[in-house]
């Protein structure tokens, strides 16, 4: 989903426009509002635009009339985002009690959300259907679709909430932190803004600013949302969320992360051997530092003075790869709770994933190994804004030589935008610096044409079974690239056009990372009925993830959409199926932040023939190898890094043992999943195992 955060919202032009309103001294001595009354100060902007890496993508437009409050809001960035318009009314403690949301969400599910709240009974209606719930007291209503202006009234009435804290509907409740106080100034003049944590409505908090008690904006480490008028403190405000973000992140590190001195052995367990795919005999793992040191029988003993973690007759397995990842803070720490030791990173903002990896490496928050991908786009009005954007080939191949001098990537990805006839020279200069080229299939050209040009993988199943259902100069950088799929079910996969791209595939050589999860949510999640993907861990999250999982997230206007859209993951299935009986490689990656995701890609492979054996093998050793770091990683063997984690199941005869993990060694730091997860708000899975020191 290429790192899209919930919150996003609007930029800034020169101070002036706040100055000649209201200074903001002056408001402070405006009548003060009765208590328990909530005013929207009369300084607060009326304006705010989408930033993502400083770049206006989009804005929110807000109006009040009394306690009515109206708002339009829209963004586009990748070619996708959400339209909606909002209808507000408020109490007089600042409490929605009515609320009506209509449009339609990123991928297109319309959205046509309401809420009200008379007396003691408040009812909503969302995409996943009707709820309700009898008060006893204020409640705020936590709404599925709403633009970031929702954090200005939920932001004034925690300020005036005594402990901070407040009740929230359908469930849980919302905690507001204060970050730091900040004055901004461009030499003009001077605003006071605070920043804050809002917690409660989702697994991570988010980092809005208010001035005073008016709305400045909302941010995060890519992205921000900013009144308008202010647009110049962008690039400061995000450094200061990915600040917040790496302290929480830190502060989780602090308290999750084990690092036992001295040996460690992990007793009692079955070893899973990609090289065999099959599991040891009960045995005794050893390891010090960030190395594995030895694997003994179980009856040997242990080294005097180790640290001794009981495996009881769990199943070690070898860290696994996410390999289509946009790494985030939030996806790095979930990762490792789910076993991810490794990632492949395929386009993020530079910096941002740079600052991560640093704060990873230095073991300041908890995070895999990071294999990056130079991320090269077109400048186009749906391109996408992570890494490099051109706007020429020459521009492009520089794309190319800027990657290689950095240093530290793995392989170039093109996206949407690029146009077709740069590719070959994309890839000519790649191959002088020995990066492979991988990506979407660039709009008006089709997957024959970047694989004779010389992929060396292609970058989502969809992108390849376009190229057999799409009118010539149809535009794939829009959401096309989903609709069209509902032409997939009259598609012949044994015609010559299917069969001669499989061909030249096998021919080539090239290696696909189909995305299978992603498919699967995008085509068969519907409104009101829990996502197949999410069945296995859905209950332990919290409200919000709840939600989600219960939402399309495409239009599905009618029962032939329905059909259409199932019949086109049957479709993807089988031609998944046919790629594999053909002997394409495939690597396993999901595009939707890995965690429980990424367990759901690897189970859906079983639904092509793979074995669960074969499956653990191939994301770990598999991986390690195509990576090139297969001396290094990828199996429990003496020598290579402690990358592994325990299950107390038998994933080789039930892949479903591998989703419930109850301790994950990363670079030899141990961490225990039922530790980490209250940090999101999820309820833990499994206890921790028994530790204990060496007599
Ligand atoms: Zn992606």
């Amino acid at each position: 989903m290429d790192m899209f955060v919930r919150w996003a919202v609007a930029g800034v032009s020169s101070l002036a426009a706040v100055a000649c309103d209201t200074p903001a001294e002056d408001t402070q001595s405006a009548a003060a509002p009765e208590p328990g009354v909530i005013t929207v100060p009369a300084h607060e902007a009326s304006r705010y635009v989408v930033l993502v890496g400083g770049t206006p993508i989009g804005a929110a437009n807000i109006s009040h009339d009394g306690n009515e409050i109206a708002i339009e809001y829209e963004f586009r960035n990748n070619g996708r985002g959400p339209t909606l318009n909002e209808a507000i009314t408020l109490n007089e403690a600042g409490y929605p009690v009515r609320w009506t949301i209509e449009g339609a969400s990123t991928f297109g599910n319309a959205v046509d959300e309401s809420f009200s709240w008379e007396g003691d009974s408040a009812s909503w209606r969302d995409a996943t259907g009707d709820g309700s719930a009898t008060l006893n007291g204020a409640a705020y209503y936590v709404p599925q679709n709403a633009s970031p202006y929702q954090l200005a009234i939920v932001g004034r009435i925690l300020l005036n909430d005594d402990d901070r804290t407040i009740p929230s509907l359908p469930g849980g409740e919302l905690r507001l932190t204060h970050m730091e106080d900040l004055t901004l100034s461009d030499g003009d003049r001077a605003i006071e803004v605070a920043a804050y944590a809002l917690s409660g409505s989702s697994t991570s908090p988010t980092y809005f600013l208010m001035e005073g008690e008016a709305f400045f904006g909302v941010v995060s480490p890519g992205f921000a949302v900013l009144a308008e008028g202010q647009e110049s403190y962008d690039e400061l405000l995000r450094s200061r969320a990915a600040e917040y973000g790496a302290s929480r992140y830190e502060d989780i590190q602090s308290r999750t992360a084990h690092r036992y001195a001295g040996p460690v052995a992990v007793t009692n367990v079955h070893v899973f051997n990609p090289a065999t795919q099959t599991r040891s005999d009960r045995s005794t793992v050893i390891f010090e530092g960030d190395r594995i040191t030895s694997l003994q029988p179980a009856n040997q003993s242990t080294p005097p003075g180790a640290t001794v973690i009981d495996g009881a007759g769990g199943t070690l397995v070898p860290g696994l790869f996410e390999m289509h990842a946009h790494l985030g803070e939030s996806a790095a720490a979930l990762g490792i709770a789910a076993g991810i030791t490794s990632v492949r990173d395929m386009g993020n903002n530079n910096e941002v994933l740079s600052n991560l990896i640093g704060n990873i490496e230095s073991g300041r928050v908890a995070g895999p190994r990071v294999f990056r991908s130079g991320f090269i786009e077109g400048r186009s009005p749906f391109n996408s804004n992570n890494g490099i954007l051109v706007a020429s080939q020459d521009e492009a191949v520089q794309a190319v030589r800027t990657y290689a001098e950095m240093g530290g990537f793995h392989q170039i990805k093109v996206y949407n935008s690029m146009d077709p006839a740069w590719i070959p020279a994309v890839i000519a200069e790649a191959g002088t610096h020995g990066l492979r080229v991988t990506g979407h299939v660039p709009a008006f050209t089709d997957a024959n044409a970047m694989i004779a040009a010389g992929y060396d993988e292609l970058t989502h199943i969809n992108q390849l079974m376009l190229g057999w259902v799409l009118d010539e100069g149809e535009d794939t950088r829009t959401l096309l690239r989903l609709t069209a799929l509902k032409r997939l079910p009259e598609l012949d996969l044994q015609s010559e056009a299917v069969q001669a791209t499989i061909q030249a595939m096998v021919d080539a050589e090239i290696a696909i990372d189909p995305t299978f999860a992603i498919h699967e949510a995008l085509l068969l999640s519907r409104n009101g009925q829990l996502s197949p993907g999410a069945v296995d861990y859905i209950d332990n999250m919290p409200a919000s993830s709840q939600r989600q999982a219960r939402t399309a997230w495409a239009a599905i206007e009618n029962d032939a959409d329905d059909l259409a859209y199932r019949g086109a993951f049957e479709q993807i299935t089988a031609a998944l199926t046919e790629l594999r009986d053909r002997g394409i490689f495939m690597v396993p990656g999901t595009d939707l932040g890995g965690s429980f995701a990424y367990h759901r890609e690897l189970e859906l492979y079983q639904s092509i023939g793979m074995e669960p054996t074969e499956i653990i093998a191939w994301a770990s050793q598999g991986m390690a190898d195509y990576l090139g770091a297969g001396d290094e990683l990828g199996s429990v063997t003496p020598g290579k890094y402690a990358d592994f984690f325990l299950v107390p199941g038998d994933p080789t005869t039930d892949f479903k043992d591998l989703k419930t993990i109850s301790m994950v060694v990363a670079d030899g730091v141990v961490y225990y999943p039922a530790e980490i997860y209250p940090e999101f708000g999820i309820r833990p899975f499994v206890d921790a195992p028994e530790v204990s020191e060496a007599e």
